[in-house]
């Protein structure tokens, strides 16, 4: 596995709640982050099916364009009611013609389980999946995830996305109740992070 030896990383996304929650991550190991936005990068079209198909996407553009190492995150939740959506397609079921509309993706998600009268508890996992890519064209992939399920109403003012509807196991509160140290030490995205951090920065 290559390691990170550089001193600059871009973060490949454009997603605020994202940006902050993988800049948190990266604090203690002194780099200097740069997001996406800061090098005047658009958004590249996610084609891919998988999440690893994709964050290789975000990855690899953002590298390429910054000839710089990029760290991209693509992420969804998988429903497992729902046949596994939204997956890879979470951030597009909250695609409104004036921007993305939560609420309405996670009402979305709710209907389709009660019209389906899918039983209790409506188990669902968050995934994430990190690539590290280099200009040269070289990555590394991590892949992390929490289990837990659906819960309606929403709760919870914290996080981003579908936080205020997900229950992690073993949990009280959903992630968007949850003190933000807390969904940092245990997400989906804190064990991919996990793993990057063992192979490419440890
Ligand atoms: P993408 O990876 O940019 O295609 O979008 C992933 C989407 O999944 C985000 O827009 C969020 O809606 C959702 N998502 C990913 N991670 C989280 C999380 O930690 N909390 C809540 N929603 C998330």
């Amino acid at each position: 596995m290559r390691r990170f030896d550089g001193k600059e990383l871009v973060i490949a996304s454009h997603n605020k709640g994202k940006l902050r929650e993988i800049a948190e991550l990266l604090t203690p190991f002194g780099i200097n982050v740069s997001s996406a936005a800061d090098h005047g990068l658009d958004e590249p079209a996610e084609t891919e099916e998988t999440f690893v198909g994709n964050a290789r996407i975000k990855a690899h553009y953002a590298a390429q364009a910054t000839g710089l190492p990029a760290l991209s995150d693509d992420s969804g939740i998988t429903v497992d009611a729902l046949g596994g959506q939204p997956g890879v397609h979470t951030a597009d079921w909250a695609e409104t013609p004036d921007g993305r509309d939560f609420p309405m993706a996670m009402t979305r998600v709710w209907t389709l389980l009660e019209e389906r009268d899918a039983p209790l508890p409506r188990t669902a996992s968050f995934n994430a999946t990190l690539v590290l890519a280099w200009p040269d064209g070289h990555d590394e992939v991590f892949e992390g995830k929490v289990d837990g399920q659906v819960v309606w109403p929403m709760r919870g003012e914290e996080g981003f996305g579908f936080d205020p509807v997900f229950l992690p196991d073993g949990e009280t509160e959903t992630f968007g109740e949850m003190d933000p140290a807390r969904k940092k030490d245990m997400s989906h995205r804190a064990d991919a992070f996990r793993k990057l951090v063992k192979g490419c920065f440890a």
